[in-house]
């Protein structure tokens, strides 16, 4: 089983855990200022409707050319001094940035925050070939110590108090850290300067790359993205093939909305643009750069009526909004993306099949698809993905035997009648016996009507 795919049950699972633990409960309720900070940057901008469709574009001209912006950024690259590889698989990009280090006799390797480095497993990669991988965005770093994995893809440890990150600092230290935010972050500074300047390879993901240029960017809080780009001899860039765009002033709307709808800042603090390595003459940047571009599954969408699905700029807004997200939190729906974006990004990525409860995750109440930037309809993407669970027979086959029966009473004026029938008269039985009460709970479910619509006369 791949880091994505996931066991049927596995979400029920986790999510009645979740819903059980005052604890996450008590931390999940952070998501509300990311989700109120958006609504009021967003309310700042004129025109956020035309903006919006402006990013959709943008992201859907090169979603459609994705091989021609693929050349065109290799080239641009190439002539720069720069490398770049296309990577068919998970195992295949791991084995290349491996190669990369091992080949520079690397020991040890800053990253910053990479949601692909976590898709393809690259820590257990590097670890298992020797190579110490450290996490260097503060969120990641909590959950490397803890041995946790990401359950929001901006906030990637937003179950984690200040009171569990100080116990984790603690060990560190060898001594106990006041679980103050100063003292917390002076820690984590403490921590983190000897990786920052002993690091042999840095490994940072990149939000966009700019394929008229040969230009990475990437677009981070805390600035550690930047010193890990710079500071080691080698830098590796690791992004999805999808997240090319045409050119250089097509940045201006994507970067206007990314940091208003994460974190509802009119601009995320850093914003770091590369282009080849350090030439003849320059102080900073790395002797070696190599862009790992990997598809993982996304070609699969090219063409199809998911392809919008690949204009994502992993901004969060969408599991922000999200009532499913919010109560059962992120790790129910697996180890790397969650909320709605991961819900339909995940079963394409992977095959329906390999991840099946994911599209039920989700009321289609069409929160996300208001508060999505790029306009991604994700609501009616996880409808259509239940269409296909049902004509692929990727559903259980309960399921399909309880839709075929449902089809088939309500296509005849018989059937209608007889079925409400027999349902007015076993509700109350049906919700208490077998999958029925497993679908009842935590739902109220109004009663029948005692008299039906059709014998009003
Ligand atoms: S689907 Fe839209 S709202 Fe959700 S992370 Fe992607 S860009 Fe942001």
């Amino acid at each position: 089983m791949t880091r994505l795919e996931q066991a049927p049950g596995r979400f029920r699972d986790v999510a009645r855990a979740k819903l059980a633990d005052a604890h996450v409960q008590r931390a999940i309720t952070s998501v509300e200022r990311l989700r109120s900070h958006r609504l009021e940057a967003w309310a700042e901008l004129p025109g956020v409707e035309e903006l919006r469709q402006r990013a959709h574009d943008v992201r859907m001209a090169a979603v459609g050319d994705i091989d021609g912006h693929l050349a065109r950024f290799t080239e641009a690259l190439e002539a720069r001094g720069g490398h770049v590889k296309v990577c068919a698989t998970a195992a295949e990009a791991c084995a290349y940035v491996t190669g990369v280090c091992e080949r520079r006799g690397a020991k040890l390797v800053a990253k910053s925050k990479s949601m692909v480095t976590e898709e393809i497993g690259l820590n257990a990669a590097l670890e298992a070939a020797g190579i110490e991988p450290v996490e260097t965005d503060l969120g990641e770093y909590i959950l490397q110590l803890a041995g946790d994995h990401p359950v929001h893809i901006i906030a990637p440890a937003i179950e984690k108090t200040k009171e569990d990150v100080a116990a984790l600092f603690s060990k560190v230290e060898g001594h106990p850290v006041p679980a103050e935010l100063e003292e917390l972050t002076a820690s984590a500074r403490r921590q983190l300067r000897r990786v920052f300047l002993e690091a042999d390879v840095g490994i940072t993901g990149a939000n966009f790359a700019v394929a008229e240029t040969g230009t990475i960017v990437t677009v981070t809080n805390e600035g550690n993205g930047r010193l890990v780009a710079s500071a080691p001899k080698v830098h590796i860039a690791i992004t999805g093939i999808e997240r090319l765009v045409p050119a250089l002033t097509d940045l201006a709307p994507l970067l206007e909305l990314l940091g208003r709808s994460g974190t509802g800042q009119r601009l995320t603090s850093y914003t770091h643009l590369v282009t080849g390595p350090r030439r003849e003459g320059e102080e900073d940047g790395p002797e070696e750069l190599h862009v790992v571009f990997v598809e993982n599954g996304r070609r699969n969408l090219l063409g199809t009526k998911y392809e919008e699905m690949l204009a994502c700029i992993r901004c969060g807004a969408c599991l922000n909004v999200c009532p499913v997200f919010r109560k059962t939190a992120g790790a129910a729906y697996g180890p790397v993306y969650s909320g709605p974006m991961g819900a339909v990004l995940v079963p394409l990525l992977v095959g329906i099949g390999n991840a099946p409860a994911l599209p039920h995750a989700s009321s289609l109440c069409g929160a996300c698809t208001e508060a999505c930037p790029v306009k991604i309809p994700l609501h009616d993407l996880l409808l259509e993905l239940r269409r296909d669970l049902v004509e692929q027979h990727a559903a259980s086959w309960r399921e399909r035997a309880a839709l075929t029966l449902w089809s088939l009473a309500w296509s005849r004026p018989l059937g209608y009648r007889a079925s409400t029938f027999a349902a007015r008269l076993g509700q109350g039985l049906a919700v208490r016996v077998g999958p029925g009460r497993a679908w009842a709970s935590g739902r109220a479910l109004p009663r029948l009507a005692r008299r039906r619509f059709r014998s009003w006369r």
